[in-house]
């Protein structure tokens, strides 16, 4: 079956572990370690008829990471995830140093990139704006969604954007 590499990206705590989580076991963690250096998982899905390995690698989190790691990390990568929380607008803000850093490392090549605002099961508080974001976004030429790694009810289906990444693959 073929190989898909894809990766997670996004500050500290914006929930790359938990989604990592979700798709893998269908389940939340409440409680992460801190992952240090890179953390690496395998699914293999089954897209229209064919069977796709796909491999995730989720970051150090908000560290910028040594120039050995970040090499490790972007080659070969056949699609990107860039994690915000919706609750934290400093991770939002984040994004552009965190996508400046994938195009440097990724040679030219134009990796898939989808944008995702996590965490939108927590309602009230300050919001980072879904518009705002759907323009950065497309701006980006990333397609956008909101979703939750805590509650599958809010939001679209961690899975369903997996999905859709790997048809788009
Ligand atoms: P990482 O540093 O990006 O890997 O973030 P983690 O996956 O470790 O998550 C950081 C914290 O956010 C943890 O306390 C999680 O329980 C919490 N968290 C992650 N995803 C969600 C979510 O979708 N909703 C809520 N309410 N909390 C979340």
């Amino acid at each position: 079956s073929r190989i898909f590499k894809i990766i997670v990206i996004g500050d500290s705590g914006v929930g790359k572990t938990c989604l990592t989580y979700r798709l893998w076991t269908g389940r939340f963690i409440e409680k992460t370690e801190a992952t240090i250096g890179v953390d690496f998982r395998e699914k293999v899905l089954e897209v229209e008829g064919e069977r796709i390995k796909i491999q995730m690698w989720d970051t150090a989190g908000q560290e910028r990471f040594r120039k050995s790691m970040v090499q490790h990390y972007y080659r070969n990568a056949h699609a990107i995830f860039f994690v915000y929380d919706v609750t934290d607008e400093r991770s939002f803000q984040s994004l552009p140093v965190w996508i400046e850093e994938c195009r440097r490392h990724s040679r030219g090549y134009d990796v898939p990139s989808v944008l995702v605002g996590n965490k939108c099961d927590l309602h009230g508080v300050s919001r980072v704006s879904a518009d705002v974001a759907r323009k950065f976004a497309e701006a980006h030429s990333m397609p956008f969604f909101e979703t939750s790694a805590k509650s599958p009810q809010d939001g679209d289906n961690v899975e369903d954007i997996l999905m859709m990444v790997a048809q788009r693959l």
